[in-house]
């Protein structure tokens, strides 16, 4: 075991005890890395959420416009529901693995890039390297986007952003969007004796449901791209709530549902197609017993898909910092979509594996956080004049 391998496993440990499950704040774990920025020279601006209770966090090492971003989220996903062999906050080593929650999503980057700080701020930078790591990334990206927002204003515009979300290291430079929705169905309730006086929300929302169906099953039929798995949008219905007892007619009845598009994908496409089925197909009907009858779809958040421009810088420096010869995507939704969007080149590349992500036991190889160690002091030796 090398000494940066004792000590990224150390800095791994710090992380995970932090409880950033993103439903409570975030604000030790990020006072923990301003104060440790703090000691190597390195100032940091924090971003306050609305409400106080979480930050986000910008720190540069070196001097000069553009430069490189490293990204990570200090969120995680709740442990409620799930049995771990050992305390979910409390770093273990087993066989070269190292579990704890956000050990591989993603605090491992995180520890990582902080382990690095030392080599950077020896380093003559030509060009400086950023430090990022947002909040509630878990529940629709939110923190990051107030961050972004000040690029190029008290904040530098990065030249290339690195996302560290769990690749295994493989240089991601797309991924999929995601689109969440709510649709409500008010009816009107009646005695379940006398059906034909009431509108029933459940079987309207049953409609719109299969309605939802028929809408997968065509972009499943359409032209597809094979980069990614499965290769077209997709659809579904996550939640369904609504009456109150067996005999009474259901007035209301409310689900959640997404749409997972690909990149070059219709905006909007599932929603104007399932309020134009409402408005034409089961509104009239509806409307015929209960005037009030209605069907509303609300927008609830998006998290844009991620494709990088052809021969962008982000995925060529990538590309020579890992020595792989080709890019994938993942099936996961990230911040860089984002990044991407507000004009920074951005890949993703980080260490960890999906299958570890958000379930009970995750882990984080050693190796992988070795390979990124050594991918961050190759970014060094490359940004070094
Ligand atoms: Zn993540």
């Amino acid at each position: 075991m090398t000494g940066s391998s004792s000590e990224v496993r150390e800095m791994l440990a710090k992380l995970v005890a932090f409880d950033t499950t993103s439903a409570k704040s975030n604000l030790e774990l990020i006072a923990f890395v301003k104060t440790y920025l703090d000691g190597y020279g390195v100032a940091s601006t924090l971003i306050p959420s609305a409400d106080g209770a979480k930050a986000s966090l910008f720190a540069s090492i070196g001097p000069g416009g553009g430069g490189i971003g490293l990204s990570s989220h200090s969120d995680c996903v709740p442990v409620e529901g799930q049995t771990w062999s050992s305390d979910p906050f409390k770093l273990q080593l087993r066989d070269d693995k190292l579990y704890g929650r956000g050990s591989c999503d993603m605090k491992g980057f995180l520890a990582s890039v902080l382990t690095s700080v030392p080599l950077f701020t020896s380093r003559e930078l030509k060009e400086p390297i950023h430090i990022i790591v947002s909040y509630d990334e878990e529940v629709g990206c939110t923190g990051v986007r107030p961050l972004i927002a000040r690029f190029g204003s008290d904040l530098p515009h990065p030249r290339v952003i690195i996302v560290g979300e769990f690749t295994n290291m493989a240089v991601i430079d797309a991924h999929k969007g995601v689109d969440s929705y709510r649709t409500v169905v008010s009816g009107r309730d009646a005695d379940s004796s006398l059906p034909q006086l009431g509108v029933n929300a459940i079987s309207f929302a049953a409609e719109l449901i299969e309605e939802i169906d028929r809408i997968g099953a065509e972009l499943a039929s359409r032209k597809t791209n094979n980069r990614f798995q499965p290769p077209f949008s997709t659809l579904q219905v996550g939640t369904i709530k609504g009456g109150r007892a067996s005999n009474i007619v259901p007035n209301t009845c409310e689900f959640l549902w997404q749409v997972r598009s690909l990149p070059a994908a219709e905006l909007d496409y599932a929603s104007k197609r399932l309020n134009s089925y409402a408005e034409q197909m089961l509104l009239p009907r509806m409307r015929c017993v209960g005037r009030a009858a209605s069907i509303e779809t609300q927008h609830r958040g998006s998290v844009p898909a991620f494709l990088a421009k052809p021969g962008s810088e982000a995925v060529s420096l990538a590309l020579a910092l890992t020595g792989a010869n080709a890019t994938s995507t993942v099936s996961y939704g990230t911040e860089a979509g984002l990044f991407e969007e507000a004009g920074c080149p951005t890949v993703i590349c980080g260490p960890g594996d999906i299958e570890q992500a958000h379930v009970a036991d995750e882990f984080v190889e050693s190796s992988q956080l070795d390979g990124c160690m050594s991918f961050l002091s190759k970014l060094a030796e490359t940004l070094t004049s």
